[in-house]
């Protein structure tokens, strides 16, 4: 076979894998490249997101919740659990590692299917679009390209003076492993991997601090659903120490000492295990040969302009390598979008609607602007908002708290935010993702029936108090 490409991907998460699927549809022929092998020492494509992101964080956050409310919810329901429960540990763990080997070999299966070509091994781009391949024993292809999409990803920052040792301090990869619960879970910041990953193990019995350096819970939030979710992670017993700087961490005889500076000083405190999720950073190690063309940006992210075109010609970059949020879906639509310009069409992506969902409980989802946003930008707005206790599913499944909020431009209407904390906000999200792609106005939502009984209602009522206008609440 000719290693001459239409399309060459390196990096095989949800950005390329996605793109190299598009592009072969679309009659390119196509390769994708990627160096990640899975527990059992075979490729697992799908990124991070399908092996230490995402998927098996859901599988841990699900498995928690499960044991939770075993103990704490299901006594309301009348339903008694006799005798003590358990949570057998290697068990839940086997079961999300089941999860990700299926999905892995689905995306293998997916390439197959699409008649993508699959490269096991890490790609380095050379200029003239030759692309360097280099396996796991050391031996090397070289292929070039028309086209290269650059997809390599993030991985965790790390700070100083707190070095990972993959057992005591470790990163979200680690803390997906622990392979018995730790007494004392300490998370130097309190963003969405600490307020997840830190919610599995909490529900699992640890005793979780969060330490973050912000003055503020979840900053990029609006502050309303921010501060509901600081009240409601205090009642699950979240200890969230705010305005707290790291300043090192040391393992001594099996515990780690973590030293802190606050507003009132220098302190130290002793926990079994230690999570360091203080952001992650574009992946260009080793990526890129000299004289490549491609521009690096002073944060280290690959330069590209708003089609994902980065500095050099036919050199593309999506994904978390690149600038915007650093979410899967964000990826795949930049690889979507890319696949369909180099075929010719139009491809496009409108970062603006790119929704957020952090899948604690009560979940946080939103999509646009943030109240303190528009009020900085002198953005004149109504505000409508509804809470899920005056819903009567929520009340029905026992799961009412948290509220839906919207945002909409005070002259036209026109929807510019929404902010669901709630039951399956991850999934009520999307209804305002839509008006706000099509451009929609609170009016639209709150003239659409909603089906009764649904957690939706909160959607359609927070539509409707925007106008003072609710039904179901005081306007
Ligand atoms: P990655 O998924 O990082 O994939 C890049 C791939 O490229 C990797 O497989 C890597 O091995 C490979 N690679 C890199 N360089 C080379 C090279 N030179 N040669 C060959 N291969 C290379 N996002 C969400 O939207 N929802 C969530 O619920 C969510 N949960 C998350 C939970 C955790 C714990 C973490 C860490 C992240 C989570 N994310 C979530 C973020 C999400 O995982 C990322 O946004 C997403 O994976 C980015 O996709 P990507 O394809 O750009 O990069
Ligand atoms: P994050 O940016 O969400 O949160 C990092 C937090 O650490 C911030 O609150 C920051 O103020 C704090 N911080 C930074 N330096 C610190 C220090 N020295 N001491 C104490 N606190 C410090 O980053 P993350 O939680 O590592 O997650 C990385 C990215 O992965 C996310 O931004 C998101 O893009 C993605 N992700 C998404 C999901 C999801 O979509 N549900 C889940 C997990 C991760």
């Amino acid at each position: 076979m000719s290693d001459h490409f239409d399309v060459i991907v390196i990096g095989a998460g949800p950005a390329g894998y996605v793109a190299a699927i598009r592009a072969a549809q679309l009659g390119l022929k196509t390769a994708c490249i990627d160096e990640r092998l899975g527990k059992d020492g075979k490729p697992a494509p799908g990124g991070a997101c399908l092996n230490v992101g995402c998927i098996p964080s859901k599988a841990l956050l699900d498995s928690s919740k499960h044991y939770h409310h075993v103990q704490h919810q299901y006594a309301a329901h009348g339903i008694n659990v006799s005798g003590p429960v358990s949570m057998d540990v290697d068990t839940m763990l086997a079961r999300k590692d089941k999860i990700v080997k299926q999905l892995t070999g689905g995306v293998k299966q997916l390439l197959k299917t699409n008649q993508v070509e699959f490269f096991c091994g890490r790609g380095k781009l050379l200029p003239e679009r030759q692309v360097l391949i280099t396996d796991a024993d050391n031996q090397q292809q070289q292929l070039s390209g028309e086209h290269i999409i650059l997809a390599s990803g993030s991985i965790p920052i790390a700070i100083p003076n707190v070095e990972y040792d993959g057992q005591y301090i470790v990163d979200n990869e680690g803390a997906l492993e622990f392979a018995q619960v730790p007494q004392r879970l300490g998370v130097i910041g309190a963003g969405v991997i600490g307020l997840e990953l830190g919610s599995v193990w909490k529900r699992l019995g640890s005793e979780v601090i969060l330490l973050e350096a912000l003055d503020e819970l979840l900053a990029a939030a609006d502050q309303d659903i921010a501060k509901t979710a600081g009240r409601e992670f205090k009642k699950q017993g979240m200890n969230i120490r705010l305005s707290t700087l790291v300043q090192g961490a040391q393992v001594i005889n099996g515990e780690v000492i973590v030293k802190l500076e606050t507003k009132d000083g220098e302190e130290s405190i002793t926990v079994d295990r230690l999570l360091v999720a203080v952001g992650r950073r574009a992946n260009t190690t080793d990526l890129l040969a000299d004289d490549t063309g491609v521009s690096i940006n002073q944060r280290g992210q690959i330069e590209v302009d708003e089609h994902c075109r980065t500095s050099a010609e036919n050199i593309w970059a999506i994904g978390d390598a690149v600038r915007g949020p650093m979410l899967a879906h964000k990826g795949s639509e930049e690889g979507i979008a890319v696949a369909e310009t180099i075929a010719g069409q139009a491809g496009h992506v409108n970062l603006e609607t790119v929704p957020w969902v952090i899948y604690t409980d009560p979940e946080i989802a939103w999509v646009g602007k943030t109240e303190q946003e528009l009020q900085q930008a002198g953005v004149a707005y109504n505000s409508g908002s509804f809470p899920f206790a005056a819903t009567g599913r929520g009340l029905a499944m026992g799961d009412a708290s948290g509220m839906v909020k919207l945002l909409a431009d005070a002259e036209t209407d026109r929807l510019l935010g929404a902010h669901i904390i709630g039951p399956n906000a991850s999934e009520l999200i999307a209804e305002c993702v839509v008006t706000m792609e099509f451009a929609g106005c609170a009016e639209d939502l709150a003239r659409i029936v909603h089906a009764h009984p649904t957690l939706s209602e909160a959607v359609h009522e927070a539509a409707l108090n925007a106008d003072k206008r609710a039904i179901h609440r005081a306007n």
